[in-house]
């Protein structure tokens, strides 16, 4: 039961598909679904398919036509040569041509384009296509014989404002003086002549109006590479030249610009985009659009001669930019309203964003180096501020350590003074024998005299050593300052029973280059150090070793080595800091003073161990290198 179920329904659905399949089928091959309905559409050419501005025409009405038509179009062009010649004889075998092309399956419509071929229809209506529809486009009002128009035309007609398109060059260009009209010998060009000179009569004192119709394009082109200064060159038609010879599709007008010294302008949209430079023109697509919105009415049953559809004017003006550079047309020139094309971007419009990121970058730059300046300076000032802080604590230390010496620098004093008492008395005692014995005499007055300059030499140096500012460097013998300093510092250490061995080097010697009082505060502050230091040592012998050496390479090179306790490892790094004293009436100022110093003079000061002691090095550049 159950198997037998099955191939029921197996059954139906084979019937069931086969008859979808036949219906289909059926569909297919029947002749009514064949009969797609095709509208056969003509378009009629006046001069050729490649005439400027009707092939723009031809091509945008296609364009419309497919866009807007709700059926499948079959559309055909044919071209009337008759046009470019006064002979009408061969419209005749064209007609026939026409008639046995379409006799079978005569056109839905006929789409004549421009004013010839419009005429070519009217003239030949009752032997061609009599109740065939017809749409007249691309034609001047004044070209329609409305008299003759049928129940079958419609008409697309323009309206060629000649009179506004010559009054726009004077807006634009107002100094222009010559219009060149571009205009050919065919009989339509010969039509257009006229009524270019009937409409521009108005300005007939304004400008000088030429023709180019007696001439060949080729004498024409000579002449246009040579016109006038304040001329502009007004582009109708050039179809046929005085010479006979035709001219098609961009070609002639591309020649032209190629030579012209004047600007060249014209009232169709077709001609812009290159050449031309601009103006209220007539727009392709208006047209067209029109055209085919007719031609689809009337392929849907509508009466043609009921279309009624108002000539097509200008739009609103539109300017070559590259043609107003070219002839220096400014935009304030421009009539109100008017567009302007193919503007070549500017730098900031093509290049906005990476100008925008090199400007940022350039700031950014600007403002960090402007940053760093003003920290240069700052810290330039922050500096002068500090060496003018230094050189003030650098005074104090010496007054201080002035104040420490001054036992000593009493007694450095003092000795010469008493040398000059004793040598005076003894002068004296000379001079009071019976018979004055005067070489004596004059030899303790001589030892007088020495003591004095002796005492005055070393008041200098004391003030020298303790003077405020610091003097402009200049070449010093490091012995020198070293033996100034021991000299304040004797009597400390025959006190303290400190024995001194120096090692001054005498060929070459330690010439140095700096400030004489800074370079003795430091050696005084390195000795009195040395003092202290085995001043307060209970054992051993107490030696002070100062040596100067000139290295190898220029730098000289002073020591100063004691045998005192030194300085345990973990305050050894800590010498040089501002306020490090293991003395309970030390400032802890005295190293890091002298490190500035040998520093500020390029040179170096650091401190090593000796078997006992510490010994300082004190390394400057030696004067002259
Ligand atoms: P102050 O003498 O006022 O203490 P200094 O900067 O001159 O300041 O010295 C800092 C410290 O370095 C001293 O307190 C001392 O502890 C140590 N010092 C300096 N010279 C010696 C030396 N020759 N031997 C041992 N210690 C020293």
């Amino acid at each position: 039961m159950y198997k037998i179920g099955t191939i029921v329904i197996r059954v139906r659905r084979i019937c069931s598909a086969t008859a979808i399949v036949c219906c289909v089928m059926q569909v297919l091959v029947s002749p009514t679904a064949l009969a797609i309905e095709h509208k056969q559409v003509m378009l009629l050419h006046s001069f050729g398919r490649d005439f400027k501005p009707w092939s723009d025409y031809a091509k945008f009405i296609r364009m419309e036509l497919d866009r807007q038509s709700p059926w499948p179009l079959d559309i055909t062009e044919h071209s009337l040569i008759s046009a470019r010649s006064d002979d009408e004889n061969p419209e005749g075998p064209f007609v026939d041509y026409l008639r046995a092309l379409y006799a079978k399956r005569p056109v839905d419509l006929i789409v004549s384009i421009g004013a010839p071929a419009a005429a070519f229809v009217q003239r030949n209506r009752q032997h061609l296509f009599a109740t065939t529809p017809m749409v007249f486009t691309a034609v001047d009002e004044r070209r329609v014989q409305f008299s003759t128009l049928t129940a079958n035309d419609a008409v697309v007609a323009v309206r060629i404002d000649y009179l506004a398109a010559v009054k726009n060059i004077l807006q634009v260009l107002p100094d222009t003086k010559d219009v060149t009209v571009v205009v050919g010998a065919s009989p339509i060009e010969k039509f257009w002549k006229e009524e270019i000179r009937r409409d521009l009569e108005p300005l007939a004192d304004r400008i000088k109006i030429s023709w180019t119709d007696h001439l060949s394009f080729e004498a024409f082109l000579k002449l246009a590479a040579a016109l006038p200064p304040r001329s502009a060159i007004f582009w109708e038609l050039m179809i046929v030249d005085a010479a006979g010879v035709v001219h098609e599709g961009d070609t002639p007008l591309a020649n032209l610009h190629a030579v012209a010294n004047a600007p060249i302008f014209s009232y169709d949209e077709s001609f812009f985009g290159r050449d031309i430079v601009g103006g209220p023109l007539l727009l392709v697509a208006d047209t067209s659009r029109q055209t085919a919105a007719a031609a689809v009415r009337i392929l849907g049953g509508e009466k043609p001669g009921e279309i009624k559809i108002a000539p097509v004017q200008f739009g609103s003006p539109v300017f070559d930019w590259r043609q107003m550079q070219r002839w220096g047309i400014s935009e304030s020139h421009l009539p109100p309203g008017s567009r302007i094309y193919f503007r070549n971007p500017t730098a900031w419009e093509r290049y906005r964003w990476q100008i925008t990121l090199i400007a940022a970058v350039i700031f950014t730059q600007a403002a960090l180096i402007f940053g760093l300046l003003y920290e240069h300076r700052r810290r330039r000032l922050a500096e002068v501020e500090s060496l003018r802080r230094m050189s003030e604590l650098a005074h104090l230390n010496r007054v201080a350590t002035a104040g420490a010496l001054s036992a000593s620098i009493a007694h450095e004093v003092r000795q010469p003074l008493a040398a000059m008492v004793a040598q005076s008395g003894a002068a004296m005692r000379w001079l009071a024998h019976k018979t004055p014995d005067l070489p004596e005499a004059r030899a303790a007055l001589q030892k007088v005299a020495d003591a004095g300059a002796r005492a005055s030499q070393i008041i200098e140096n004391l003030r020298s050593m303790f003077r405020k500012e610091a003097g402009a460097p200049k070449p010093l013998n490091a012995n020198n300052l070293l033996g100034n300093v021991l000299a304040l510092t004797a009597n400390e250490m025959r006190k303290h029973g400190i024995v001194l061995d120096t090692a001054f080097s005498h060929t070459p010697a330690p010439l140095v280059l700096g400030d004489a009082a800074q370079l003795e505060q430091v050696f005084l502050n390195l000795i009195v150090n040395a003092i202290e230091a085995m001043r307060s040592s209970a054992a051993g012998a107490r030696t002070l070793d100062v040596s100067t050496t000139v290295g190898e390479t220029g730098g000289v090179l002073i020591t100063v080595a004691d045998s005192g306790p030194g300085i345990d490892d973990a305050n050894i790094d800590k010498i040089f800091d501002a306020f490090f004293t293991t003395k309970p009436d030390g400032m802890g100022m005295g190293l890091s003073i002298c490190r500035s110093i040998v520093e500020s003079h390029g040179g170096r000061l650091w401190v090593g161990r000796a078997d006992r002691g510490l010994t300082f090095h004190v390394l400057l550049p030696a004067a002259g290198t």
